[in-house]
C-alpha cells in the first residue's frame, strides 16, 4: 500500500493530539495511508492510543534539541500544531509560543522537501482577548458573539496572532505551502496531561463531591447557566484538520470548529451530576472559586486513585481548577458560527451532549477518574 501523508503531530498527548492520532490511522481517513510523527515533552504514557505512531520525546522550546530530532524527519508532509506553553503574562505567552513554533519550522523548513501544509491550532481567544486581558476586566471591547472569522484582530498583544504571523511568513518562504487556522471552543476530549480540560477537571471536582458528600455546585456566573455556549468535540477538531490539511479548496483560510449546537451549562450540569451519581443543585446567585475551594484536595484525590485502583494522576494534572473557574464566569456569551466553515465544505458535527457523554465514559472506561 502507498504511504501518502506523513503527519508531524506536536503536542501529541495533547487534548487534540490524543484525537488526531486515533483518526489519522484509519483506513478512511482522507490524505492516507498515513505515517504519524508524534512529539511531546515528556516520556509517552501508557494510556497514550494504542496506535501507530512514531513517539518522539522532545521540548521543542529547547532549541538545538528541537533541531537535532525534527531536522531529520525529511519526510514530513503535514504539521499539526496542537500544543502550547502558558506563562505569565500575554507578552511571555507570545514569547515563548512564538519560539516554540520557529523551532519546529526551522527545523522542517530546509529539511523535509515535501511539506505541504501547517494546520495552526488556536481558539476562541482570538475574539475573546487573551486570559490575562480578560481577567483584568478588559482594556478593549472583546468581539461580540456570534463569532466569525473575519473579525478584526483585538488591539492587544495574543499569542495566537503571533503563530498566525509566524505560519504566514513560513508559507512565503516555501512555494507551495499552505496552512489552515482552526479555532474551537471549549474542547470535550480526553488527556490527563492537558493544560486546559474542562470536562476532565468537573469529573474530578464531581468525583471528590461524591466521595466527601458534598454537594455539587456549579462555580460559574449567571451567564455561563443561563446564556448559550458551544462546545468543540476533540474528534470533530482533528476532522476539521485533516479535512483543510487535504482539501485543495480548504487551503490558507482560518475556520472557526465547534459542534454546530448551542447549550446552557445548565443543562450539562445536570448530566454530569447523574454520571456521578450526584444531585445537581440549581444555581442560586453565589459563585465561588473552585481553585479555592479545591487548594487541600490532593490527599482526597490520592485515596480517590488509590482506592478506585486508577491510573496513578496528582490532582494538579486532572484538576484545572483555574480554567473552570474561567470558563465558567466568562463575562459574555460565546458561541462561533460555523458557517464559513460549511460554506467551504466541512459539514462535521457533534451533539454536545452525546459527546459529554462519551468523554466521560472514555475517561471513566482508561481508568482516569472513578
Ligand atoms: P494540551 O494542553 O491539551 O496539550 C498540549 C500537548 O503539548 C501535551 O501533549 C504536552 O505534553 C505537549 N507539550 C507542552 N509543552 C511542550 C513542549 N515544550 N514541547 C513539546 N511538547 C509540549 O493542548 P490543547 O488544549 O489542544 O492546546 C492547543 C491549542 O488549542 C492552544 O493554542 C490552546 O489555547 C487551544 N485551545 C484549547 C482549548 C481547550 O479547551 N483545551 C480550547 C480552545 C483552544
Amino acid at each position: 500500500e502507498k504511504q501518502q501523508g506523513v503527519a508531524l503531530v506536536i503536542g501529541v498527548t495533547g487534548i487534540v493530539g490524543n484525537s488526531l492520532v486515533e483518526i489519522l490511522p484509519l483506513s478512511d481517513t482522507p490524505g492516507g495511508p498515513w505515517k504519524i510523527y508524534g512529539v511531546a515533552r515528556r516520556p509517552k504514557p501508557d494510556w497514550s492510543p494504542d496506535t501507530p505512531v512514531e513517539y518522539i520525546q522532545c521540548d521543542v522550546l529547547d532549541r538545538k534539541l528541537t533541531l537535532e530530532k525534527i531536522s531529520p524527519l525529511k519526510d514530513v508532509t503535514h504539521l499539526f500544531w496542537v500544543v502550547w506553553v502558558s506563562r505569565e503574562t500575554e507578552e511571555q505567552n507570545c514569547e515563548d509560543n512564538g519560539r516554540m513554533l520557529s523551532n519546529v519550522l526551522d527545523a522542517l523548513l530546509p529539511n523535509a522537501e515535501n511539506l505541504q501544509h501547517i494546520c495552526l491550532q488556536t481558539g476562541a481567544k482570538h475574539y475573546l482577548g487573551p486570559f490575562d486581558a480578560v481577567a483584568r476586566n478588559r482594556y478593549f471591547q472583546p468581539h461580540e458573539a456570534p463569532y466569525h472569522e473575519e473579525l478584526p484582530r483585538l488591539p492587544v498583544p495574543n499569542f495566537y496572532y503571533t503563530l498566525e504571523d509566524i505560519v504566514f511568513e513560513a508559507a512565503k518562504k516555501k512555494d507551495g505551502l499552505t496552512w489552515s487556522i482552526h479555532r474551537p471552543s471549549f474542547i470535550f476530549g480526553f488527556s490527563p496531561w492537558s493544560l486546559m480540560n474542562i470536562l476532565g477537571t468537573l469529573c474530578v471536582y464531581a468525583a471528590i463531591c461524591k466521595h466527601e458528600g458534598l454537594p455539587f455546585k456549579y462555580p460559574g456566573n449567571r451567564i455561563t447557566w443561563e446564556q448559550f455556549v458551544d462546545i468543540s468535540d476533540a474528534e470533530l477538531i482533528a476532522e476539521q484538520e485533516i479535512w483543510a490539511a487535504t482539501y485543495p479548496h480548504a487551503k490558507n483560510q482560518a475556520f472557526n470548529c465547534s459542534n454546530g449546537d448551542v447549550l446552557k451549562w445548565k443543562r450539562l450540569w445536570g448530566i454530569i451530576a447523574e454520571k456521578f451519581d450526584l444531585e445537581p443543585l440549581p444555581y442560586k446567585g453565589e459563585g465561588f472559586s473552585l481553585a479555592e475551594a479545591m487548594k487541600d484536595k490532593g490527599p482526597v484525590w490520592d485515596a480517590l486513585v488509590r482506592e478506585n485502583k486508577l491510573h496513578p494522576t496528582k490532582i494538579e494534572e486532572v484538576g484545572n481548577w483555574w480554567f473552570a473557574d474561567f470558563t465558567l464566569n466568562l463575562p459574555q456569551e460565546t458561541v462561533h458560527s460555523m458557517n464559513k466553515s460549511k460554506e467551504y465544505g466541512f459539514f462535521g458535527f457533534r451533539n454536545t451532549e452525546t459527546s459529554l457523554g462519551q468523554w466521560i465514559d472514555k475517561m471513566k472506561a482508561s481508568n482516569v477518574v472513578p
